[in-house]
């Protein structure tokens, strides 16, 4: 039926198998495009008719390409990342091709962490984060593409440091980009139509999605790249509910000796290993379930439970969750043990604690942001 069709606003070859990738348009949807003529994947019907962008797949080269020309272009480029998880949504070697290119780092789902955590320790953190991937950007900003409050501050940003240019919006998927370029499409198309278009990257199947901003320049959307270490890949849709925060996090204290453990449904563990009884408290979905247990029965526990009463991930998706990793460390002051995507526990000086999370996912450590 739709064997080299082509959609008629990306170009992107018609597919009907593949939700998350280019060209994919449900099947009753490509009959009616036929009767009415007009033919789009699902990402341009959506773009045209609600003015919403999709998040799609992208391989690595498409992405090489794509950024070879960020590269050799004067723009600015706006690099989204999840502040909840940093690492996850890092851009591996992103600083070697933005080249000269200014960075504006924008620190998205803001909305996630408790009000006590002050702003400006955030944007700290992000900037230390930041200049360890080797990044320097120009300037950072928070925002909640979500609740959409914090995106006129953002584009009075871009405008100042734009200087005219252009402007490339980049990020891996699941970072919230496709919402909040939906925030930005509001606020600066208004009641303006036709200020969006779509076209090609050249020597790539990508197609990007221009919002004018002058008569010559735009912002420029660029497509998701897939981060294999997010957790996001470990569990299915009804699992992640359990783990990514909807709401602020609201933190869960508990009075511990040393060799007790804390499990974080069957994600991540947590083992008070030497120190006096103290309060560590915990940041994670409110929802998540924490059990208490010993830590010398913990392994036993975990392999009794998991999938059980330590939960999620469900049962049957137990086997796509890597083991857990262990990391050990000595604290001299108050810290968060930070496991990137699910959350953090912060702990007192002078401990030795245990964080376990799934291989693959990172575990760091940062002095206590509240
Ligand atoms: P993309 O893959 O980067 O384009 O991300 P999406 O816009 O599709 O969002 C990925 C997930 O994050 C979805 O479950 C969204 O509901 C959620 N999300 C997006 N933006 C926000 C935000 O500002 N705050 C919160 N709490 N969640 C968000």
């Amino acid at each position: 039926l739709n064997e080299g069709l082509r959609c008629i606003g990306c170009g992107a070859e018609i597919q009907t198998d593949q939700p998350s990738e280019l060209g994919y348009t449900p099947l009753s949807a490509l009959k009616k495009g036929f009767e009415n003529d007009e033919v789009l994947c699902q990402r341009c019907f959506r773009l045209r008719h609600y003015n919403e962008i999709q998040p799609v797949d992208l391989t690595d080269d498409d992405f090489r390409r794509l950024l070879d020309q960020i590269s050799t272009t004067d723009a600015l480029v706006v690099y989204v990342m999840d502040v909840f998880d940093f690492s996850g949504s890092l851009i591996p070697g992103l600083h070697r091709f933005v080249g000269s290119n200014p960075v504006l780092l924008v620190g998205n789902k803001v909305d996630i962490l408790p009000h006590a955590l002050r702003r400006a320790k955030i944007k700290e953190w992000m900037r230390q984060q930041a200049n360890r991937a080797g990044l320097r950007p120009i300037d950072i900003a928070l925002t909640s593409g979500k609740n959409g409050d914090d995106v006129p501050a953002l584009l009075d940003l871009i405008e100042k440091h734009r200087a005219r240019r252009s402007v490339y919006v980049v990020g891996v998927t699941n970072v919230g980009k496709s919402t909040l370029i939906n925030q930005i499409i509001k606020d600066v198309t208004g009641d303006k139509k036709d200020v969006i278009t779509t076209s090609r990257f050249p020597g790539t199947t990508l197609d990007r999605i221009e919002i004018a901003l002058d008569d010559q320049s735009n912002i420029i959307d660029t497509p998701g790249i897939i981060h294999k270490d997010q957790m996001a890949h470990y569990l299915s849709p009804k699992d992640l509910k359990y783990v990514s925060p909807q709401k602020e996090l609201k933190p869960r204290t508990y009075q511990l000796n040393a060799e007790q453990t804390l499990f974080m449904g069957a994600m991540a563990r947590f083992d008070y290993v030497q120190g006096a009884k103290t309060g560590i408290t915990a940041y994670f979905e409110n929802n998540l379930p924490i059990h208490r247990t010993k830590l010398d029965k913990a392994d036993l526990f975990y392999e009794k439970h998991a999938g059980e009463l330590l939960a999620p991930p469900e049962k049957e998706n137990l086997v796509n969750l890597p083991p857990l990793k262990r990391y050990e460390f000595k604290t001299t002051e108050k810290t968060d043990i930070v496991i990137d995507g699910l959350g953090w526990i912060t702990v007192p000086g002078q401990v030795v604690v245990a964080a376990w999370a799934p291989k693959g996912v990172s575990v760091l450590t940062r002095k206590a942001m509240i």
